[in-house]
């Protein structure tokens, strides 16, 4: 697997793949890969060739009292891991290449961006979707591959996508989780093993609003409520928001009659986590994927 540090460079391969009429598909990461991100690596695998993963740390996504400086960076297994998973080549430029000095235009996505994860994280979709629409500029891929991990980010890029006339098509990959649960993220490493085992409460109360929803509940504050009441249990979690929103704005719900998601973010110890489950009407029923 070939790695490629410069944007001329895979500009010139991704050139050379439309030319030969091949399909191009890209998983863009920011790292410290997990069977989450092999998922995608996989699916794409599948549709695509060739395929090429990024690894870019975007310091554009984090607010100043984030976690960029301590974010884990595992270069040598990452590769590996692409290696072994059939990766046609690895897109890991530094930031200046991304950012050269006098770097000035943003991408952001109305509305969408505002709420929720954009309310906690002040400018991470717009360093999200700026990132994203470059990387898309770059390597040219057909598809790109996106994981429900972070519901409200693939929603936001698929709005750009659209607004933009992006000759990318998203594909959403759903959740990767632990055996217990707890949905695998880079950031899991943060946790001792206390929080670690705290850490389920996400899962604990997706599934409780989950039992709601087969017991024929459909009244948003009710399943908010049942949410709460597991979060709350576990002394060592502070929850940012639990909430249930439509799928397409990310507003709030009385009742859920259309697609949904079920939303969480919640503190661990230190360590903010993030999971969700979608909810779907299929004829009068309604179907939750966690
Ligand atoms: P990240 O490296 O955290 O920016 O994630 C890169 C991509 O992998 C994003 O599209 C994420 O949504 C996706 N991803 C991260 N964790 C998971 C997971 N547990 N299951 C599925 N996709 C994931």
């Amino acid at each position: 697997m070939e790695t490629i540090r410069t944007v001329a460079w895979m500009k010139e391969k991704a050139r050379a793949a439309r030319q030969e009429q091949r399909i191009i598909g890209l998983v863009p990461t920011m790292g410290a890969l997990h069977a989450g991100h092999l998922a995608l690596v996989e699916r794409a695998r599948r549709e695509c060739s060739p395929v090429y993963a990024s690894i870019f740390l975007n310091p554009k996504q984090f607010a100043a009292n984030e976690d960029l400086s301590r974010y884990p960076r595992p270069l040598e297994a990452d590769v590996e891991k692409l290696t072994e998973a059939k990766v046609d080549g690895l897109f890991h430029p530094n930031a200046a290449e991304i950012y050269p000095s006098g770097f000035s235009t943003y991408v952001h996505v109305e509305g969408l961006s505002e709420r929720l994860e954009g309310r906690s994280r002040a400018g991470h979709f717009q360093g999200v979707s700026t990132v994203v629409l470059k990387l898309f500029e770059i390597v040219q891929p057909h598809y790109a591959y996106f994981g429900r991990k972070d519901a409200q980010q693939v929603r936001i890029v698929q709005q750009m996508a659209r607004d933009l006339n992006l000759d990318t098509e998203i594909v959403v990959c759903p959740i990767v989780r632990e055996a217990d649960g707890l949905a695998m993220s880079s950031r899991n490493t943060y946790l001792g093993t206390e929080d670690r085992q705290a850490a389920t409460v996400l899962h604990r109360a997706l599934r409780a609003a989950e039992n709601e929803i087969a017991a024929g509940v459909r009244d948003a504050m009710q399943l908010q409520g049942a949410m709460h009441k597991v979060l709350r249990s576990e002394p060592r979690a502070r929850v940012d928001y639990a909430e249930i929103v439509d799928a397409e704005t990310f507003e709030p719900m009385v009742r859920v009659a259309r697609r949904a998601y079920a939303v969480l973010a919640v503190y661990v110890g230190k360590t903010r986590l993030i999971d969700n489950m979608l909810i779907e009407p299929v004829g009068d029923e309604l179907r939750a994927e966690i």
